[in-house]
């Protein structure tokens, strides 16, 4: 089996390719990205010295439109992780129907260990070194974990002043005041809350009995959190890179992350109970959603699964010997491809809304956002049971079917 996350995904791509019976070459095109760019990222400290970290961009396939594809800053980034995530989104795109390619970037860096200037030339030179192949037409990328609205401003100014014109398209997930668009911050929590109320209809629950526990409590992990917890759902459980929290009662997300903003965690919570990453993946939940890292749910913990269902809004969070064991559990997973596609689903909509300089109300934003996302669940569940397969591989065989004819269509190699 395969045990790496570049393998996991590869191994995702083979399994469902195999069911579609794809073509040799159009196997071979989507197998390998179709560029791969790596390189030296500078900054000059406040004592004056240059500090080199290294920097990633990869595009996988345009065949449905422009590469689009977050940036990462992480010590753990890699050129194998920025893969990965590269042919994820390609995948993503195509579930969702929304118009562009896959790609993928990231800067190997802890981003607590820089001041606000030098996280800002870090930005900066990023844009500056893959200038060339980015733009609003080319490679469009957005924010992923830990970047946010404010780097992707400077971002988009860097941009801007290299072309020597105003390129909002050039970047989404930007802040409002410069071409962001209403609802991008909290879309991929909100696109997994369209999903989970779906997943209630399915099982028959009412929101206030369907308990919930969530690992990250970032941008993707929070807003999920909250925007669930408004629709009555019962947030009991919460984490981030310190720890986790417990209480069978449920609690508010925001207070939660008012108590995190003050003390740097979610641990230590006012009536809840501290436990670790670990022990909340198999608390006795409905919902597990992990909203974090990639390879958390493994052959090592997915027995001890007690949930109904997981929802993936991080990417990659499950193995391949994982899921596995799950469909044996008869726990349904819900792919990251489909479960977290909320977010690229409404950064196309800022990139619409900058081309035409014409901005939409958050209504108009939401209402579209929960058609495009219970669009593609239908058509991933279609798909799951007329080719006897779980979600993940009925996800990648829409994906795939949709990138396939594409590229038959346009006829270019
Ligand atoms: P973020 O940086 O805002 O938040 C990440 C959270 O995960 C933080 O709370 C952090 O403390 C926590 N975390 C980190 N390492 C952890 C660990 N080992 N165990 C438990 N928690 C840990 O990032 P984000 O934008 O919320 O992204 C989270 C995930 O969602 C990533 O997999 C990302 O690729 C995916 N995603 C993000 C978006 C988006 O729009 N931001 C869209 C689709 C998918």
């Amino acid at each position: 089996m395969p045990n790496s996350f570049l393998e996991n995904t590869i191994y995702n791509f083979q399994k469902a390719a195999r069911a579609l019976q794809l073509d040799k070459e159009t196997y071979e095109i989507l197998k390998i990205p179709r560029l791969t760019a790596e390189a030296a990222i500078h900054i000059k400290t406040k004592n004056g010295k240059i500090k080199t970290f290294l920097g990633y961009r990869v595009q996988h396939n345009d065949s449905r439109g422009p590469f689009k594809g977050g940036i990462r800053f992480s010590e753990q980034a890699s050129m194998d992780e920025v893969k990965a995530l590269a042919s994820l989104m390609t995948w993503k795109c195509a579930v969702a129907g929304v118009p562009f390619g896959g790609a993928k970037g990231g800067i190997k860096v802890n981003p607590e260990k820089l001041t606000q200037d030098e996280l800002e030339q870090l930005s900066r030179d990023y844009v500056r070194t893959f200038f060339k192949i980015l733009g609003p037409a080319t490679d469009i990328p957005a924010p992923d974990m830990n970047t946010d609205s404010k780097i992707m401003a400077w971002m988009m100014d860097e941009y801007s002043h290299l072309a020597h014109k105003n390129t909002p398209a050039s970047f989404t997930g930007k802040p409002m005041e410069i071409g962001g668009s209403q609802g991008r911050e909290e879309a991929t929590g909100q696109g997994g809350v369209y999903i989970l109320k779906e997943l209630a209809k399915a099982y028959n629950l009412r929101p206030e009995k369907v308990t919930i526990a969530i690992q990250g409590f970032g941008n993707v992990g929070y807003h999920f959190a909250e925007l669930a917890y408004k629709e009555g759902f019962k947030i009991i459980a919460a984490s981030d890179s310190k720890g986790a929290i417990v209480n069978k009662d449920g609690f508010a997300p925001e207070k939660v992350i008012e108590h995190k903003e003050k003390t740097g965690s979610v641990l230590k919570f006012p009536g809840a109970k501290n436990i670790t990453n670990e022990k909340m993946l198999t608390e006795k939940v409905d919902i597990l959603v992990p909203a974090a890292i990639e390879n958390v749910i493994t052959k090592e913990n997915a027995d001890k699964i007690k949930a109904k269902a997981i929802l993936e809004l991080a990417n990659g969070p499950t193995t391949p010997d994982a899921d596995k064991i799950l469909d044996k559990k008869k726990i349904t997973v819900i792919p990251d491809i489909l479960a977290n596609a909320g977010g690229v689903t409404v950064s196309y909509f800022e990139w619409v809304q900058n081309l035409q300089n014409y901005y939409w109300d958050k209504n108009i934003v939401n209402k579209k956002l929960e058609e495009i996302i219970q669009r593609s669940f239908a058509e991933v569940l279609q798909t799951a049971k007329v080719k006897k397969v779980n979600l993940r591989t009925a996800a990648f065989i829409l994906a795939i079917n949709k990138v396939a004819k594409a590229i038959h269509l346009r006829n270019h190699h």
